[in-house]
């Protein structure tokens, strides 16, 4: 099998599983307890929030732990709302393109009574920093940008947009669970108010992640009961998951250049081959790009249908629509990025680790084309285009 989709999800690493089972044996106590094993407990929670701080240039009380990337967007957003309200702010700054996580609860913010801008990405599928500039006003509560997009891979200039929101004294958070153990991530040096990580997508465990607020901004609780993580998030710590997080973190970040250089020059190598089939485009920023995401469009192919195929052949990859969740609409990114639906239905994207071998490419770069066009001989559609009754879009 060949795993092309750690976009999705990644495997945990031995490390991260070892470290996991050990917390589990040994310290298993609820870290809320007084007595030795909820304590021992206790710390190796805290030692574990003071090691992932570390590793994003935070420190250890701005980490709130919580159940993953979705879980912390929503709060922190819903934070920034009400810090905003409190000041008779209720302007909201995003993209159109991001992850249904955030666009999700601005749209239900909108409904509560907030003005939600979501900035158009362009083709590359960024937004530039004059464009922020503009679009920034007295009333703006927040700006919510992510630092990469899950489905196209384009990096965004979160430093320059984090230094403008600072001058402007708006609150600046952003959706970073593509970037978090892939890109240098500092929030101190990034000026990020706000940032969401989740351990899955970098090879820790599912279901645990991390919002980091810069000291002093208060967090309304999304989940009310105990007093854990200060009153800001309650429920008993999911402490395996988050040792397990601490490990994934650090080991990503110990290899994060190797790892991007390995990765990257796959990547390049299949964007090249694919590249080549023809009426094929790449979707995202071909420069400022995740050092493992491939995205294409494939005229006169379904994605679902790709993708079938494709595992069959083995291979684990995703389509940038959202079909398989039973709606017929084409991903917003897509859509986004301007791409026409017909286009957009045709994606195809690989998201590659360092666990990926030049093997996985060469046969990703066999079994792709293949497939391709064998959908195409038995589109009517693409008879169509071929004959010239149709024009071609790409
Ligand atoms: C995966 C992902 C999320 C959601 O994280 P979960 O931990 O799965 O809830 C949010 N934003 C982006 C950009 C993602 O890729």
């Amino acid at each position: 099998m060949i795993y092309a989709d750690n976009a999705a999800t990644t495997r945990m690493s031995p490390t991260v599983l070892d470290a996991m089972l050990t917390c589990m044996k040994e310290t298993w106590g609820n870290p809320s307890s007084l007595y030795d094993l909820g304590q021992r407990a206790a710390e190796v929670l805290e030692d574990a929030r003071a090691r992932i701080a570390a590793c994003i240039g935070a420190q250890p009380r701005e980490i709130t732990f919580t159940s993953g990337g979705s879980e912390a967007d929503n709060q922190a957003i819903r934070s920034a709302a009400r810090i905003g309200a409190e000041r008779g702010k209720r302007h909201i700054l995003s993209t159109a393109f991001e992850h249904h996580a955030v666009l999700h609860t601005l749209e239900q913010l909108g409904k509560e009574g907030y003005e939600i801008e979501l900035l158009p990405v362009g083709e590359k599928g960024t937004v530039t920093v004059q464009q922020v500039a503009q679009a920034i006003r007295e009333d703006t509560a927040l700006v919510t940008i992510m630092y990469a997009n899950n489905e196209v891979g384009s990096v965004l200039p979160i430093p320059e947009i984090g230094a403008l929101c600072r001058e402007r004294k708006v609150l600046f958070h952003t959706d970073a669970v593509q970037a978090v153990g892939h890109l240098p991530v500092d929030v101190r040096a990034q000026k990020i108010d706000m940032l969401s990580l989740s351990a899955h997508k970098f090879h820790g465990p599912k279901g645990v992640g991390v919002l980091y607020t810069r000291q002093g901004l208060p967090l309304t609780s999304l989940i009310q009961g105990g007093a854990q993580e200060r009153g800001k998030r309650a429920g008993t710590e999911n402490v395996p998951g988050i040792v397990g997080m601490a490990a994934a973190l650090e080991e990503a970040c110990a290899h994060r250049a190797e790892n991007a250089a390995k990765v990257s020059a796959l990547r390049d190598k299949l964007i090249a081959g694919l590249g080549a089939i023809p009426h094929s485009a790449l979707n995202g920023d071909p420069v400022d790009r995740l050092p493992g995401n491939v995205s294409f469009c494939f005229e006169g192919v379904e994605g679902e249908s790709l993708l079938l195929l494709l595992d069959d052949k083995g291979i684990c990859a995703s389509s940038g629509s959202a079909c398989t969740s039973g709606s017929l609409d084409p991903s917003h990114v897509l859509l986004a990025l301007g791409r026409p639906h017909e286009v957009a239905h045709g994606s195809l994207r690989l998201s590659l680790s360092e666990e990926n071998s030049e093997a996985d490419v060469e046969a990703i770069l066999k079994a792709v084309p293949e497939t391709v066009a064998c959908l195409r001989a038995m589109s009517p559609l693409w008879r169509d285009k071929c004959s010239g009754k149709q024009a071609f879009i790409l």
